[in-house]
């Protein structure tokens, strides 16, 4: 109990109300009757009233005289039973406006016996309201106010729920536009937001209200449509829709004519909601492929890329849970029979499949983009690992690790700036990385393989003799490295024309400065003619099948040093020819 030193020039009560006054949350008291008995200055400013007006009233007279409604129907209850009362409440000013508020009502009992009830009050409006407005933004497309993938995502798994219930389809619509960039690219970026704009306002003037659209990203757009029983429903939306987009839309000074290509899923059953947003997505992509108009996703002809779904998503899950995995293939000298670095090649270790190959997932995770971050994961993985066996066996710069790089990955813009960032991050030397690219990925994107040869990696072309790269190419292309596919070297003695090629190869790639790689060398034949033709490295289960990395550090450990062994022959006169070979293309 607090103890109050009062000097007899102040009374007790006066203490009190000074005290009260200062304290900053507002504060009453309220006796069994439910009338004001005492209050603070913050309790009067949070209503707007004049403490006079208020003291010895109830809440409805209060009302009744100046319009505050404090909704405090718990006073009952914590003079009932005794309990305090924590909670948020709403309230009405003198001034008309809403605030909301947090409340703390205790019961107390006088020294007498009297019960009373002491509320705290915290105004916590602007709080509120920030939180509701960062709610918004998360949830909502700044720049056309529709909602977001976050929001639809929520909207239809709620319908999906409904429609379950209630024995109701349910269709997904999503949308494209068709040649959007091309507004991009020749009106700029402002004139792209103003046509996202009115397409989001069009797109909603054709749908009902109660369609949920949402701008998904970029240029894509999706409409859920409840209550659809039967796809010719969803079609005939999708119809209106394209009738609208037939009026071109006005864009500062200029009109653009603008067609939507249209993905629709529809289910009475349907499974999750990021399933249905990519059976639409998988529909969207067939119409594009068709050049425009509308496909509705059909599982019977989708059948495979249902099930393609499915392996994706078991995917995307691998790759966050650690599920995938490096094998490590050496790469050996032929003229000293030493290591000179590894190959890294992905395995996916399934729960239930087991050690998956990539010939399995690579070619799926190419088509849905997801390369990108698994490449970027092998990336960063393969260099970390060579920088741990570097340290630990004392590899010099001679020991180079290879990462495969998919025509994808090349595509994307950010490899370059990833590769570097990779390369800083783990501390591996930038000429100490191979990255392996196929001969069609090289011819399609000089531009950007010039960018990564520009960080100082070498490039290799992968399976060389497979693709449309002709010899007569090689001399124009931003590598170092050439790695002759496998059906060459295994037909080596067996076919004249593939053992001549190889020679051609050898002896064109050894005058250009580049280093030539045997691949699958599997019989000590195919390596003594390899060897007879000055063949530099060669891979392959003569040597070494691909391993986990605890296995590759015993066969490292075995066929190391590396580091201090003589460099071979051919080494600077490569070396040279490749700084030639940059200077004159800089
Ligand atoms: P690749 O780049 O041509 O890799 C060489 C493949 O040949 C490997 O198959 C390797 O195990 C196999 N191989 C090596 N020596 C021999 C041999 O003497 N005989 C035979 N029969 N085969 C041999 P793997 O590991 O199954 O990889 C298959 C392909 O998957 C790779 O072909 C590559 O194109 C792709 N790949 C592997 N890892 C990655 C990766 O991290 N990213 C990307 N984008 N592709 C990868
Ligand atoms: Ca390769
Ligand atoms: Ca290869």
């Amino acid at each position: 109990m607090p103890k109050a030193f009062t000097d007899e020039s102040i009374a007790a009560f006066e203490l009190l109300s000074i005290t009260l006054g200062a304290v900053e949350d507002p504060i009453f008291v309220k006796d069994l009757e439910h009338r004001f008995v005492l209050l603070n200055d913050a309790f009067c400013e949070l209503l707007g009233v004049d403490p006079d007006a208020v003291i010895g009233k109830t809440d409805q007279e209060l009302a009744s005289l100046c319009d505050v409604d404090l909704q405090s129907d718990s006073d009952g209850r914590v003079f009932e039973t005794g309990d305090e009362f924590v909670g948020e409440q709403a309230l009405t000013d003198a001034r008309g406006q809403e605030r909301i508020v947090s409340i703390r009502k205790t019961l107390y009992r006088s020294s007498a016996g009297v019960p009373f009830v002491v509320s705290i009050l915290r105004d916590v409006t602007e709080r509120k309201q920030a939180v509701k407005l960062l709610l918004h933004q998360a949830l909502h497309d700044r720049l056309t106010g529709l909602g977001n993938r976050a929001l639809f995502e929520r909207y239809l798994q709620k319908a999906i729920d409904d429609a379950r219930r209630h024995a109701r389809g349910l269709a997904v619509l999503c949308f494209d536009l068709d040649r959007f960039t091309v507004v991009n690219d020749t009106l700029g970026y402002q004139a792209g937001d103003r046509l996202l704009t009115a397409v989001a306002r069009r797109l909603q003037s054709v749908l009902r209200p109660r369609d949920r659209v949402a701008r998904l990203s970029g240029d894509e757009f999706a409409c859920l449509v409840e209550g659809c029983d039967e796809p010719q429903a969803a079609l005939r939306i999708a119809e209106r829709i394209h009738e609208a987009f037939r009026q071109p839309f006005k864009v500062g000074d200029t009109r653009a004519q603008v067609d939507v290509s249209i993905g629709i899923a529809w289910s009475p059953g349907p499974e999750s909601s990021q399933d249905l947003l990519r059976f639409a997505d998988v529909a969207l992509h067939r119409a594009k492929r068709k050049g425009g108009g509308t496909q509705v996703f059909d599982a019977g002809i989708d059948g495979a890329a249902t099930e393609r779904l499915h392996f994706h998503n078991e995917l995307q899950r691998a790759l966050h849970q650690d599920e995938l995995t490096l094998y490590y293939q050496p790469l050996m000298d032929m003229a000293t029979g030493l290591i000179s670095g590894a190959e890294a090649l992905i395995r996916w270790r399934h729960p239930t499949r087991g050690l998956v190959p990539p010939d399995q997932f690579i070619p799926l995770a190419e088509e849905t983009g997801l390369i990108v971050p698994i490449g970027d994961w092998v990336l960063h993985e393969a260099c970390r690992q060579t920088v741990l066996w570097k340290r630990r066996f004392g590899l010099g710069c001679e020991f180079n690790i290879s990462v495969n790089v998919s025509a994808k990955q090349l595509h994307d813009s950010g490899l370059a700036s990833r590769t570097r960032e990779v390369l800083e991050e783990t501390g591996l030397p930038a000429d100490e990385l191979i990255l392996e690219l196929t001969e069609n990925a090289i011819l399609e994107e000089r531009a950007r393989a010039r960018e990564l040869r520009d960080v100082g990696v070498k490039l290799a072309i992968d399976d060389f003799g497979t693709g449309y790269a002709s010899l007569a190419y090689l001399r124009d292309l931003p590598v170092s490295m050439l790695k002759v596919a496998r059906p060459f070297i295994s037909k080596l003695g067996r076919d004249v024309v593939d053992t001549s090629l190889v020679n051609t190869i050898l002896t064109l790639g050894q005058d250009l400065g580049l280093l030539i790689v045997a691949e699958g060398i599997e019989d000590p034949k195919q390596l003594a003619l390899l060897r007879q033709m000055r063949c530099h490295l060669g891979q392959g289960f003569l040597f070494a099948k691909p391993m986990p990395a605890t296995e590759f550090e015993m066969f490292v450990a075995k066929n190391a040093p590396v580091s201090r062994r003589a460099a071979p022959a051919w080494a600077p006169r490569a070396a040279a020819d490749l700084r030639m070979r940059s200077a004159q293309s800089a």
